[in-house]
């Protein structure tokens, strides 16, 4: 309880263990708090094609590993503790934890963000019950069933994709009559037979027993019900941050995305957001790998600032 590291990072994944690195790296005190594993989020992604250096490609636990014995390399310190309270005001930052309490003269934010949930009666309880939010993690039960996907974005398609090539059948369901993913992935759509897109629709339902049986379904244009037997769902329809715990001290915008510039810097001095967790237009690995560099470049400033 009385050391006071230089800094605190709050979360493992690229953000995080890239500002570990560049703290570890350039001499400073590091601790790393993990809930779970190294990557965050990205450890569940089954092949990460977009972050340079890797012409195969490279799955996600596999470069979070990497990432976080790179960080340690230099004496970062990684503790699995997850955060029950934080006093981020004033010189001296307090983090309470499942493992005790720690303290720190700066602290980095980037606890990402989690998968939306559908809202649904009994969503809950039927997860892991045939309704999904991972498809690179739970594909692989659907071989040669029928599973539906929801959303729109690039995430509901990698995953409509990715699914059709395990699954029989795969029907992506979106709420409007227009993707919001990319169009790179319009030839691939095209091309994988088993996939079919139900548009304007939505799900009002999730039918069940034991598991889920099927989705009850609306068209939102013609006001038209109906029902869809599927073995699973894979619900991708965006994710929202996991800042609940600095709400109250961090300025957030309307999603609760912590606000912070391309400096990473937040409303409190030596407070830093990095990764998905913060406001930005693209959360990618590598704008979560940047976000880490810059804000380390900025906790240095302000060490200097207040020896
Ligand atoms: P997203 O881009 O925010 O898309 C969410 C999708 O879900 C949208 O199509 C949205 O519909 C739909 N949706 C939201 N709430 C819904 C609800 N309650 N019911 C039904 N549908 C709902 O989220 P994402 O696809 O997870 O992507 C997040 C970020 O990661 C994006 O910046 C994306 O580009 C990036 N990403 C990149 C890659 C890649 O480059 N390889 C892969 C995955 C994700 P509307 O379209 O009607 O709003």
């Amino acid at each position: 309880m009385d050391r006071i590291y230089d800094l605190i990072i709050l979360g493992g994944g690229p953000g995080g263990y890239t500002a570990a690195l560049y703290g570890a790296r350039s001499g400073m005190d590091v601790l790393l708090l993990e809930k779970l594993s190294a990557g965050g989020q990205m450890g569940l992604s089954a092949q990460i094609d977009n972050y340079p250096g890797f012409p195969e490609g490279i799955d996600g636990f596999s470069l979070g590993q990497q990432m976080k014995e790179g960080a340690e390399r230099f004496g970062a310190q990684t503790l699995l503790a997850e955060a029950t309270a934080v006093s981020l005001d004033g010189p001296v930052k307090e983090i309470q934890t499942s493992e005790g309490t720690f303290r720190a003269r700066t602290v980095i934010l980037a606890t990402g963000a989690t998968p939306r949930l559908l809202g649904l009666a009994e969503e809950e309880t039927l997860t892991g019950r045939g309704v999904n939010y991972c498809a690179a993690c739970d594909g692989m039960f659907y071989k040669g069933k029928t599973v539906a996907v929801v959303g729109g974005g690039n995430s509901a398609v990698g995953d409509a994709l990715l699914l059709s090539r395990v699954a029989e059948k795969v029907i992506l369901i979106h709420r409007r009559d227009k993707l919001r993913a990319s169009p790179v992935y319009e030839k691939a759509l095209a091309e994988a037979k088993n996939l079919t897109i139900l548009w304007d629709t939505t799900v009002s339902r999730l039918l069940h027993d034991q598991r889920l049986t099927g989705l009850a379904l609306k068209n939102v244009k013609t006001g038209e019900t109906s029902q869809l037997a599927c073995d699973g769902v894979f619900v991708s329809i965006g994710r929202a941050p996991a800042s609940a715990l600095f709400r109250d001290q961090v300025t957030t915008d309307q999603a609760g995305y912590l606000q912070a510039d391309e400096t990473t810097r937040t409303n409190l001095p030596g407070v830093f957001a990095v990764g998905d967790v913060r406001t930005k237009p693209l959360r990618q690995v590598v704008t979560a790998v940047a976000d880490g560099a810059v804000a380390v470049y900025y906790a240095e400033e302000y060490l200097a600032e207040h020896p």
